[in-house]
């Protein structure tokens, strides 16, 4: 078979081999329907049982009790920054932001538009680190308390549950979804797109408390209500069925593998191998990042520059890789420099073949 190029992406990204050849097998007839699940009614019993083992699995990795509700969403990340403020806001009518980085700053934004949004953190632009929580100006009265879990472009995770003394707290886990544990019972809405670490772009899982459900803002358009898509079991109107189908595979994919505790293992081992190799090459190669909140998911570096980046070695570096085929390890355009995606479905090999890039790329220009 053709040899995959390997995908360092932040998303869409590496999906499953193992996914993609089942869903390929299952592509032109799906189980006894005879039709594909792009053809499938989204009121079939099919696709209903594609809805509910989807939900179900999602209970089963993240231990999800019954006083949450699971549901899948359109709109990607983006549409759930307005969701989550147009859902929750109308509770005291403001929301605390810990802006920790771009997409952060983007929701906080986005919420802005709904209801008065209180900035928990001094503002900047040089995300590098999480402040320490004894400094968050955290305000009793407001509706929940946000925060980005990891943050994609920055490369900055949180090492801990923030402690919101009571207010419920909303997380964006787009880029880290299932790549570790954690207790959703500290939660009152987690969020993920499924582009990074849990499947195509269409869809977006959300995970709901039930006391949080009933006091939507009016305005709340129909596709973005909790309270509705909960009560409706994610079929109140067309959903992304087949996003939705690819993402149940990857959940089964994630159970055979030995569920979040597995990938929450591999995480550490690929991010460990690259953070430890950049941190022992004398400077060559530099973390964006201080130590204590280091994304297992998304490394961003800088090559050359001291610490600033050389362009002229970073696009050497870049075009360098693709040769040896790894594609997509430019920084986002925010921040510049490299960024190494280490999803669930990239192995420890590819990491490997990565790290040994980047020593004889140091070899050759240092
Ligand atoms: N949140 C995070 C943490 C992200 O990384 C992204 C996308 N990279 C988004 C939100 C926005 O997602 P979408 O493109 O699906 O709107």
């Amino acid at each position: 078979a053709q040899k995959r190029t390997i995908n360092f992406g932040a998303g869409p990204a590496k999906l499953p081999e193992e996914v993609l050849l089942e869903v390929q097998k299952e592509l032109v007839h799906y189980g006894t329907s005879g039709i594909s699940v792009m053809e499938l009614s989204h009121r079939s019993p099919d696709y209903s049982n594609i809805n509910d083992q989807a939900q179900q699995a999602v209970r089963d990795i993240l231990n999800v009790p019954s006083n949450y509700k699971v549901i899948f969403l359109q709109g990607g990340g983006t549409g759930l920054f307005a969701a989550v403020a147009l859902n929750l806001m109308g509770r005291t009518g403001s929301a605390d932001y810990i802006v920790t980085g771009s997409w952060s700053s983007k929701a906080a934004k986005e919420a802005a538009k709904y209801g008065k949004v209180n900035l928990v953190l001094p503002k900047t632009d040089k995300y590098a680190e999480i402040p320490p929580a004894a400094s968050w100006k955290l305000s009793p009265e407001a509706s929940y308390v946000y925060y980005c879990d990891n943050e994609t472009v920055h490369g900055i995770e949180f090492p801990d549950i923030p402690d919101t003394k009571g207010v419920p707290l909303v997380a964006d886990m787009s880029s880290n979804m299932m790549s570790r544990k954690f207790d959703i019972t500290k939660f009152g809405v987690v969020f993920a797109g499924a582009q990074k670490n849990i499947g195509p772009s269409g869809v977006t899982l959300v995970i709901v408390r039930e006391d949080l459900l009933g006091s939507p803002l009016p305005i709340c358009p129909i596709i973005m209500d909790f309270t509705i898509n909960a009560k409706d079991n994610s079929l109140h109107n067309t959903p992304p069925c087949f996003a939705i189908y690819v993402m149940w595979r990857v959940f089964e994919w994630i159970k055979r593998r030995g569920g979040v505790e597995a990938m929450e293992v591999a995480a550490k081992k690929k991010s460990s191998l690259l953070y430890n190799f950049i941190d022992s090459s004398n400077g060559f190669y530099t973390s964006t990042v201080k130590p204590a909140c280091r994304s297992h998911m998304n490394v961003p570096f800088r090559v050359g520059g001291n610490g600033n980046g050389d362009d002229a070695l970073e696009s050497a570096f870049l075009k360098g890789a693709v040769a040896n085929g790894m594609i997509q390890l430019k920084g986002h355009r925010l921040v510049g420099g490299i960024r190494a995606s280490l999803y669930n479905a990239v192995t420890y090999e590819e990491t490997e073949t990565l790290v040994n890039y980047m020593k004889s790329f140091k070899d050759q220009n240092s």
